[in-house]
């Protein structure tokens, strides 16, 4: 039985941030279950950081529907921890998912028709077992299948009660604008954009897309912003065995290059003299970039999570 800490709020005046020009707040801290909740995870750890997120004020937990190994399976596991301990809470969480890339076999598991949206929300919402998300997202855009297909399938997930707000992840600026404009027209205002932000990728700056949701009132939360670990002390002296870089898939080895190392120990030494570890300091950049709402991190264990939501 799960009773979570009734200090979760104590930090409610600092720790949660406007989402644009919306009702919504979010923690500037959020969790993403991309990686470390599978079903190759074990799930007494991934139950650990979860409970550990939320006794934390961490209230917005990050899905797509092909996250974990096998895909869909990090929504599984928070299905199950949905049941077991978090039930009661729900109307305490933002949850959010997403489909775009690849999920199931065939012509209809990815990119961004009606046939393929629909039938993945209502996927997802089974394995995490929920009535609705309150976010749904786009995650990627589909230069073959018409926008207004995609967007007109979001609305009408809005409109059949699956999802309360809609997102768009990775899109270019040019389809962002066009879909800010169509889900306005439909009384379904885009709420987020959800874009790779770190002090290594600092795309959504550099193509104007963190200015433009801050002019049209669309938040921002920044995902991998640790750069999938490279941003944190966990590779300064070697490749850990257990590490997402040992994996050498998402995270490769190539990575870690004596110029990034360099970067590290400078980082380090500014971090230290602020009394910060450099997850702390990576975080931190982000948050204090203009009409940024909420960063997105992953953990591998409670341990990571408590080091990057001392702000
Ligand atoms: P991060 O950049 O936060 O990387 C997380 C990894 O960094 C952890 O798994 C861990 O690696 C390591 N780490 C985290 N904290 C620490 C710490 N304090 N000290 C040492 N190492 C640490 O984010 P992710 O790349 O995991 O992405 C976060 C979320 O963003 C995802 O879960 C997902 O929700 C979202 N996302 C969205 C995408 C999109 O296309 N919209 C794409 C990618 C992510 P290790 O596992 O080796 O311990």
């Amino acid at each position: 039985m799960y009773t979570p800490s009734e200090h979760r709020y104590d930090n409610k005046q600092s720790f949660y941030n406007r989402c644009g020009k919306s009702g919504v707040l979010l923690p500037k801290i959020s969790l993403g279950f991309w990686h470390n909740f599978g079903a190759d995870a074990p799930f007494e750890r991934s139950r650990a950081i979860t409970r550990f997120a939320f006794d934390h004020g961490i209230t917005h937990f990050d899905f797509a529907n092909n996250y974990g190994t096998p895909y869909g399976s990090a929504e599984t596991t928070f299905g199950q921890l949905m049941a077991e301990d978090f039930a009661p809470y729900r109307d305490e969480l933002f949850i959010s998912t997403k489909a775009g890339y690849d999920m199931w076999p065939g012509v209809y598991g990815e990119w961004g028709s009606r046939k393929y949206l629909m039938a993945s929300i209502d996927q997802s919402l089974k394995r995490m077992r929920l009535d609705y998300v309150d976010l749904f997202y786009s995650h990627r855009f589909d230069p073959l299948t018409p926008v207004e297909e995609t967007l007109q399938a979001m609305v009408d997930i809005v409109r059949m009660g699956k999802a309360l707000y809609l997102g768009i992840s990775n899109w270019p600026l040019e389809p962002l604008r066009f879909a800010v404009d169509y889900l306005k027209t439909r009384d379904v205002p885009l709420l987020i954009y959800q874009g790779r932000l770190n002090m290594l990728n600092r795309e959504p700056i550099e193509q104007g897309i963190l200015d433009f949701c801050q002019r049209e009132g669309v938040g921002f939360i920044a995902y991998s912003p640790l750069a999938q670990g490279l941003l944190t002390d966990r590779y300064l002296n070697g490749i850990p065995a257990d590490s997402r870089m040992a994996q050498q898939h998402f995270l490769t080895s190539d990575k870690r290059t004596p110029e990034l190392l360099d970067y590290l120990h400078n980082m380090q030494t500014e971090a230290a003299q602020q009394g910060r570890t450099i997850a702390q300091h990576a975080i931190d950049w982000i948050l204090q970039q203009q009409g940024v709402t909420s960063v997105l991190v992953g953990a591998s264990s409670v341990s990571q999570l408590a080091d990057n939501i001392q702000l």
